[in-house]
């Protein structure tokens, strides 16, 4: 036996408390290793009478390793545990202190893995409506312009590509102006990147935290959003950017003024005096001079920087935050930023910035998700590059699936394209077949998907800048099946409760198509992808004798009597999308 494979640890994604009675374990092996996976729990304070024997379920693979899981109900709260590991006729019991081929009774109490005690306040409990939400991601200089008085000067023409320094005028009146538009397409949550007080058209550069940026609107404007937007039913989070500042931020431009003498000196890390920009002699974005980063380490800053957080909850009721660069922001400052920003709207949403992985932040004591940028990654390496296949893809997946607890994935915020990559469909080198496949990926699958704003008309664009071009208005230059069919998507996934918040599962054995099913008590959806060239003949045998089409009512296989193998053809570069009780 692989012992060298087998891994385990207690208080991290191999064992954690899902809610107040649940306590998930996972345990890893050598791939296609074990026969079999046990687990022995008790009360380590009672053992001899809360002693239970369970088996682990086989949950998945990646390209090493299988994974196994139980969810557990621990008695009073506490939880003692080892495994019995068997290949065959080999068998180990697998505790904290090694492998061994036979433990003694009474050394057990030594040996336990512990989750000691599941303490209600170190559950990571995750906002209930962000599993049903679909969100979509606005770059307001680039949406509309619903008020040409607040325009920059020397705009560019809309809908002509964008340099680096490019404005055109885009705002938060202009997204007033379109919720209709957004309304009709279904989503019912927003995520606006940077709206306060900067230079760039980006707004990553702030300026002034507590002011919407004058070209934006003011705080009337945002109100009115917040409050319309509510009224639809759709959600909104803005964009903190705290890693760093802008140039223009006036405790920065007070040290370059003053140097050592400033009382802000200590909200940068200045590295010596006198200050240069070129190239900066202060910590900053990248190498950024525009962007200097703050001193998240100084209680002032915290203070500051909380207070900014504190007040566009309470005076605007935004619904969260997404936090810009949130890795190389101090892990003490989140923990209070969580607690401020909880403490003021118990189901705000956290969305931390971080293109890997995440678990450090992902505990329950920091952020609730992360934009899922290593399953964007998966989509363009399979669908838009076909770079790995269908086996790599799924167990990529898988990987990203065991990194994090089941909470987490409950409410991971999926992209396929954002104002930092190029466009999905650019990527696919205009292929919307392709983009389509990764597009029902997306919205079937476990967590939160957002649509980048014109994804769903077919703007196409490559690295920024060009990632950021304004939206189409002209409907007459939209891709308007593309269109009809997301808003089809987002119409299933609110109204199949199943593909927002039911249980995820592979289907094994269909050649080098991807299938999985969502399930809930109540119905089943099978999802079928083809990626490839070629039509696929597929044997479904999942245990149903009869499937309908989602999108095609009138499509509808039954298997023969029997048996549950059901025969179908999904065609080349096309999906289905079944469901099972109907
Ligand atoms: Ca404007």
């Amino acid at each position: 036996m692989n012992l060298h494979a087998i891994y385990h640890r207690p208080k991290s994604n191999y064992c954690y408390a899902y809610d107040k009675n649940t306590v998930h374990i996972r345990i890893r092996s050598a791939k296609g290793e074990l026969t079999k996976v046990s687990l022995i729990y008790g009360d380590k304070y009672n053992w001899e009478n809360t002693k239970t024997e369970l088996d682990m379920n086989y949950i998945c693979c990646d390209n090493l390793f299988d994974y196994y899981m139980l969810s557990i109900n621990p008695h009073n709260n506490r939880l003692s545990y080892y495994f019995i590991v068997e290949k065959d006729f080999e068998r180990y019991y697998y505790t904290e202190w090694g492998f061994f081929k036979s433990v003694e009774q009474k050394d057990l109490y030594l040996h336990f893995f512990n989750y000691p005690y599941i303490n209600e306040v170190d559950i990571h409990s995750v906002p209930e409506w962000v599993k049903d939400a679909i969100f979509y991601q606005i770059f307001p200089e680039r949406f509309f312009n619903g008020d040409k008085s607040n325009d920059p000067e020397n705009i560019t023409k809309w809908g002509s590509l964008p340099e680096s320094h490019s404005f055109y005028g885009g705002d938060l009146k202009g997204i007033i102006n379109k919720l209709d538009y957004l309304e009709e397409l279904g989503i019912n949550a927003l995520y606006l990147t940077p709206i306060f007080h900067a230079s760039t058209n980006h707004k990553y550069d702030t300026t002034d935290y507590m002011k919407i940026d004058p070209h934006f609107g003011d705080l009337d404007t945002v109100k009115e959003l917040v409050s319309k937007c509510h009224k639809k039913g759709i959600r909104i989070i803005l964009d903190a950017v705290f890693n760093h500042c802008g140039y223009y931020f006036e405790p920065f431009q007070d040290v370059l003024q003053k140097g050592e003498e400033s009382i802000y000196y200590n909200w940068f890390h200045i590295k010596n005096t006198p200050i240069k920009t070129n190239p900066p002699n202060y910590h900053s974005f990248g190498f950024t001079p525009q962007m200097p980063k703050l001193n998240t380490e100084n209680p002032e800053v915290m203070k500051y920087l909380l207070n900014v957080a504190a007040y566009w909850l309470k005076e605007v009721d935004i619904d969260g935050w997404r936090l810009d660069v949130a890795n190389e922001v101090d892990h003490s400052f989140w923990r209070e930023f969580r607690k401020v920003v909880k403490s003021i709207k118990k189901d705000a949403y956290i969305i931390g910035e971080i293109w890997h992985d995440s678990l450090p932040w992902l505990m329950g004591d920091q952020f609730d998700s992360i934009m899922n940028y290593p399953v964007t990654r998966a989509c363009f390496e399979y669908f838009a590059y076909e770079k790995i296949d269908s086996k790599e893809f799924k167990e990529f997946i898988n990987s990203t699936i065991i990194r994090n607890t089941t909470q987490v994935n409950e409410v991971m915020f999926n992209l396929l394209d954002s104002h930092d990559t190029s466009r999905f469909i650019t990527r696919c080198g205009g292929d919307f077949r392709k983009l389509i496949l990764a597009m029902i990926f997306q919205l079937t699958y476990i967590g939160v998907p957002c649509i980048y704003y014109g994804t769903e008309i077919g703007i196409k664009g490559g690295d920024d800048p060009d990632c950021r071009r304004t939206m189409e208005w002209d409907e007459k230059k939209w891709n308007k099946d593309l269109l009809k069919l997301y808003r089809s998507m987002i119409y299933l996934r609110k109204n199949h409760e199943s593909l927002r918040r039911g249980s995820f599962k592979w289907i094994n054995g269909i050649s080098d198509i991807i299938g999985y099913i969502r399930k809930t008590e109540e119905e089943e959806i099978i999802i079928l992808i083809n990626n490839n060239d070629e039509d696929r003949k597929v044997n479904l045998n999942t245990g149903v004798k009869k499937i309908a089409n989602l999108l095609d009512k009138n499509e509808i296989y039954s298997s023969d009597n029997n048996s549950s193998n059901i025969e179908l053809t999904v065609n080349q570069r096309d999906f289905k999308i079944f469901i099972t009780k109907y």
